[in-house]
């Protein structure tokens, strides 16, 4: 047998001060016919993780007794994506072998952990000819970029869409998937020292133009942004921040533009002129990828599909995490419940990934 770890919550609330290390033990020698058991090889701390600790998050796992083995009171195992291994095959699984890579089928599956025992179906086969970030990573944030570039307008080759929020993992993925798809983007960033530094990274990415908050709050710099559309209108824009951001990035779009709503990192409501719904008219919608698993169906697995492909084609480039080694063979639960409590503190200066 093994020994599990899993990062677990009895009632929601403030994430540090919330999960705690449930251990158990996973029987590898006797398997139901279509159980495999996973080892983690790497999991992010993805903000939808922490909203769902705190309770504020509509989609969630249930807080069950069920959830896992040998627990002491109904808990919910934290996490959603990550990057597993196969060690062990029931019977009657024939998709998966020993060693091969998946990821979860499903939300909500509690990724945050070292081992796992489920039925082969709660898992998608991966291809072990991309990295490890990009594996484990694969079905929120680039899968998101792809969904809203790709599902509401029908952009063309040299169409434009705006986005704020652009050095988000969300952003950077729509600005490589953008270009792939020859699409011209017009990224909005926060203001910062190294400034000139940010600007070069996104255009090495594939950026068109990257403005600061001030530009697309400035009227007198719409005259510029004019210049580079030189005539065409922008027809599709990505929010991901909302308040005064949001209005200046609505102001840019052009007739009959889409306007997505997808986070609010400002944590503002969303400010949109009355005039643009009335004169051009306006289109503003939400976006979830989470909802859009059922509402349209197969909607996961195939964008997972594109986005690998763009992947494996060497269109995206390797995703910026800060990332801690979770050591297995010298794990405790105080460890890893420290290696989490950390990236959770840490998660507010950038994104996290914890390997094992
Ligand atoms: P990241 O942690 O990679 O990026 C967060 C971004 O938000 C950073 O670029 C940061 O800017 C910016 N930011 C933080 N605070 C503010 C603020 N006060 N004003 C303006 N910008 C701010 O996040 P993700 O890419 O993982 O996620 C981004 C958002 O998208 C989250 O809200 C997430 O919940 C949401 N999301 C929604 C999905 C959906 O289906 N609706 C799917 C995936 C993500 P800076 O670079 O300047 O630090």
């Amino acid at each position: 047998s093994v020994t599990a770890r899993a990062i677990i919550y009895n009632a929601y609330g403030e994430p540090a001060e919330t999960i705690k290390c449930h251990s158990y033990k996973i029987d590898v020698d006797s398997l139901k016919p279509d159980d495999v058991v996973v080892e983690t090889v790497a999991c992010p701390i993805n903000p939808s993780d922490i909203n769902q600790i705190q309770g504020v998050y509509p989609s969630r796992p249930p807080i069950s007794a069920d959830s896992l083995p040998e627990l002491k009171s109904p808990a919910a195992v934290c996490g959603n994506e990550g990057l597993f291994k196969i060690i062990a095959t029931g019977s009657k699984v024939s998709n998966f072998k020993k060693g091969d890579w998946c990821i979860p089928a499903n939300v909500n599956f509690g990724s945050w952990c070292t081992h796992k025992l489920g039925s082969d179906k709660e898992f998608i086969k991966v291809p072990q000819t991309i990295s490890v970030n990009h594996a484990a990573t694969i079905s929120v944030n680039p899968s998101s970029a792809y969904q809203m570039l790709t599902y509401f307008e029908e952009l063309k080759p040299g169409d434009w869409f705006i986005q704020n929020g652009a050095n988000s993992q969300v952003g950077r993925a729509a600005i490589q998937i953008g270009k792939k798809l020859g699409l011209n983007s017009l990224n909005i960033v926060r203001n910062r020292d190294d400034i000139d530094e940010l600007v070069a990274d996104l255009t090495a990415l594939g950026a068109t133009k990257v403005i600061t908050e001030d530009d697309n709050g400035s009227k007198e710099f719409g005259k510029t942004i004019k210049s580079w559309l030189n005539g065409k209108q922008i027809k599709l824009g990505m929010n991901c921040v909302g308040g005064s951001s949001v209005t200046g990035l609505a102001r840019k779009l052009g007739p009959d533009a889409t306007l997505l709503t997808y986070g609010g990192m400002s944590m503002k409501p969303v400010i949109l002129p009355t005039s643009l719904f009335i004169f051009k008219n306006l289109t503003a919608k939400g976006f979830w990828i989470t909802g859009n698993i059922k509402r349209i169906p197969n909607s996961r697995i195939d964008t997972i599909k594109a986005v690998l492909k763009m992947i494996e084609d060497g269109d995206l480039a390797e995703p910026k995490y800060d990332e801690t080694k979770a050591k297995v063979s010298d794990l405790t639960d105080e460890k890893l419940l420290h290696i989490f409590t950390a990236g959770l503190a840490n998660s507010k200066k950038g994104k996290q990934l914890v390997l094992f």
